[in-house]
């Protein structure tokens, strides 16, 4: 497959954008070759700058659960555009978007809009110090909450001690009011909260951890979580940016049943434009501005073009398409699973709806970051690459999930398998 145009772009690119990206991952760094340049896109099907089609697992990161340019989300959001592109003003599509998010999570009586997930992750943290009166945020490893200062944080020494910043440019009095956690070690949430309980605003978690492989976690884990926060005060933040939306009750929160006293939305809920959410009961979203004194505010925040987007992806999203994504991934996951499986290849399907992962290496799936083998990495390179030659586009990371949409069907899911096997097949002769 001739990619010479990406490449000449990519190269181009390197002289105007840092990397010749606007988001790292997306600069192919741990796979091989160069970053794809997309043409346009249907449904599953992306068209790159060499005239190739690739049948697409990524979906912009998630947020296109319907696939892209899905007619009747282009149609809404043309309908929208043709009024103004934005008002900086309320209008009727924000109070739309906001029964639809309320319908789906029970927790939430009121909605703020951003235009991030990483905006929506920060406002939140924000907004459970404004209202704990507290400092300190407790965050897990291997849990991703964007870009935000104080969560890009690794462990320090100890696990009572608070962290060092995992990025140049934060300074230390920021990561060290962030206590880093493993996942699944009630012993250690224990630890902390009798430790320093008093002073935890929040504790931060994704629920399904999807952005380091998806780190299923036991249900005992999260309802220990939420007992902690209740006897200590502290607020509990599921961050369902990549989890909201992907379970028919809304998210990951509704399919566990635990609930958190903070939500934070994103991806999905924009369906392909940029918007992020946080929302809570009316007693904690009214301390925040115009309600309470805790201040956040945005120029495009619910922005006419994103809100009739993610109202037009939602409506989609009723109880067939959840089935019918249900099904999809039950077809995946025994389709490349046997496959895996007959090449005695060292990677699981781990799958949960619409959201899968190839993990690396035989044994326990792992639940925390420190069990996945590190030399996953090596080999899903070569699998990228020969599913790529052969027309099947996955994440390019190992640590990336991939995703379904209500565009793709069976084809493409039996034909990512057929893939997959050729790829194994001629790595087994160079293995
Ligand atoms: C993607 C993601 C974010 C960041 O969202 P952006 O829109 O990329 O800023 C935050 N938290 C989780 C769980 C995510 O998956």
């Amino acid at each position: 497959m001739d990619r010479s145009t990406s490449s000449q772009l990519h190269q181009e690119a390197n002289r105007h954008l840092v990397g010749g990206v606007n988001s790292p991952v997306r600069a192919f760094k741990s796979v091989h070759g160069d970053p794809i340049y997309f043409n346009r896109a249907s449904g599953a099907i992306v068209e790159d700058a060499d005239g190739n089609s690739l049948v697409d697992f990524v979906q912009s990161w998630g947020p296109l659960v319907h696939g892209h340019a899905h007619p009747e989300i282009i149609k809404s959001i043309s309908e929208v555009m043709a009024k103004g592109t934005s008002f900086g003003a309320p209008h009727i599509g924000e109070i739309e978007l906001a029964k639809r998010v309320k319908e789906r999570f029970p927790s939430i009586d009121l909605v703020r809009f951003v235009s991030s997930g990483t905006e929506a992750v920060m406002s939140a943290v924000r907004l459970a110090r404004g209202y704990t009166g507290r400092d300190a945020i407790v965050k897990f490893e291997g849990c991703y909450h964007g870009h935000v200062d104080s969560l890009m944080v690794k462990s320090g020494s100890g696990l009572a001690t608070f962290g060092i910043s995992s990025s140049p440019g934060i300074p230390d009095a920021t990561s060290g009011t962030t206590i880093v956690l493993p996942l699944d070690d009630e012993g250690a949430l224990e630890y902390v909260f009798n430790d320093n309980g008093e002073n935890i605003a929040a504790v931060i978690i994704e629920p399904l951890p999807a952005n380091n492989g998806l780190l299923i976690q036991r249900k005992e884990f999260l309802e220990k979580l939420r007992s902690l926060c209740d006897e200590y005060g502290s607020l509990l933040i599921f961050d369902e940016v990549i989890s909201g939306f992907r379970f028919p009750v809304g998210g990951y929160a509704g399919h566990i049943g635990i609930e958190p006293d903070i939500t934070t939305l994103g991806k999905v809920i924009g369906g392909g434009l940029p918007v992020g959410a946080y929302g809570a009961s009316r007693e904690i979203m009214s301390v925040l501005s115009p309600m309470g004194p805790v201040y956040q505010a945005g120029t495009l925040s619910g922005n006419p073009l994103a809100m009739a987007a993610g109202v037009a992806t939602i409506d989609l999203l009723d109880d067939d398409a959840y089935e019918f994504l249900e099904g999809l991934g039950s077809l995946l996951e025994r389709e490349v699973g046997s496959v895996l499986e007959k090449h005695s290849f060292p990677m699981r399907l781990v799958r949960i709806g619409s959201l899968f992962w190839l993990s690396p290496g035989p044994g326990e799936l792992p639940r925390r970051s420190d069990e996945i083998p590190d030399n996953g990495s090596k080999l899903y390179a070569d699998v990228h690459l020969g599913l790529l030659q052969r027309g099947y586009m996955m994440a390019p990371s190992s640590y990336e999930i991939g995703f379904l949409s209500t565009s793709h069907n069976e084809e493409h899911v039996i034909g990512l398998a057929k893939a997959l096997d050729g790829v194994l097949r001629d790595l087994g002769d160079l293995l």
